[in-house]
């Protein structure tokens, strides 16, 4: 049976002592939890995943990166790899945010590199895709979706999609306040399951959690959940706050 999952993506908030003390409140409210078949991740700047690695331990709280690079080691200033993240402890990291696309220029061809050093480095990857506003507005959102997950991902054969989660995250509704309402989410999510029982078959489909992303809070997070294709949610700016983020655990 497929996970539920709720992610926590920081993005670039929290210093070092304030990702402590989040991580910390986290810990104590999931204790009291029955987490049956639910993640609960967070995801950290790549500065604060060890300390939050420790934090965490013996919890079910799981910490993932942001992002990697693809390349193994060498000459890039500035950027991290995948083996640098297993050797913190790490078993996911979130690859191809919007965020990364629009302001890194991170295009399908270097995600999909990515994705491949993800998964060589016996990491989990939580691929984010999702359309701009225009693309829905000219009804071009099911192309540019599609076009995203066949020319970033679907390259993988089916045996490594065990270690493989979607996000779809619709731009328009990321950070603004706007979500897509249940019935548009269960539509995509319905969409995007049906692509990968094409191109891999029903078991993969079945087995795939697909997590809707775009300003989902405590009071709208119920009704976005209980669409039969929306297993979880990843979460920007709730879940800098333990008690909204814990709202969406809850509501999961
Ligand atoms: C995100 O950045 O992945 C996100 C969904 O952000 P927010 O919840 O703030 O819209």
């Amino acid at each position: 049976m497929r996970s539920k999952i709720v992610a926590g993506n920081w993005k670039m908030n929290n210093d070092l002592a304030a990702s402590k003390a989040l991580v910390g409140e986290l810990v104590s409210e999931v204790s009291g939890l029955s987490l049956d078949n639910t993640r609960v991740i967070v995801a950290p700047t790549f500065v604060n995943l060890e300390s939050s690695v420790a934090a965490a331990e013996g919890s079910a709280i799981e910490v993932v990166a942001q992002n990697m690079h693809q390349a193994d080691s060498g000459a890039y200033t500035g950027e991290i790899s995948g083996s640098m993240l297993t050797s913190l402890g790490l078993k996911s990291v979130i690859l191809g945010h919007s965020e990364r696309r629009a302001y890194f220029g991170e295009d399908d061809a270097l995600l999909a590199s990515k994705v491949d050093a993800a998964l060589k480095n016996n990491l989990e990857v939580i691929f984010c895709f999702g359309e701009e506003l225009e693309d829905r507005k000219s009804e071009n959102h099911f192309n540019i979706v599609g076009g995203q997950l066949k020319n970033g991902i679907f390259h993988l054969d089916a045996a490594a999609w065990k270690n493989v989660v979607l996000a779809y995250e619709p731009v328009w509704a990321i950070g603004t306040g706007e979500t897509a309402s249940a019935d548009q989410a269960q539509e995509m999510h319905a969409f995007i399951r049906n692509l990968v029982s094409e191109t891999y078959g029903a078991e993969v489909a079945d087995e795939v959690s697909i997590l809707y992303g775009g300003s989902v809070k405590p009071e709208n997070a119920t009704e976005i959940f209980s669409k039969p294709d929306v297993d979880g949610g990843l979460i920007g700016g709730a879940a800098l706050n333990a008690s909204d983020f814990m709202g969406i655990v809850t509501a999961i």
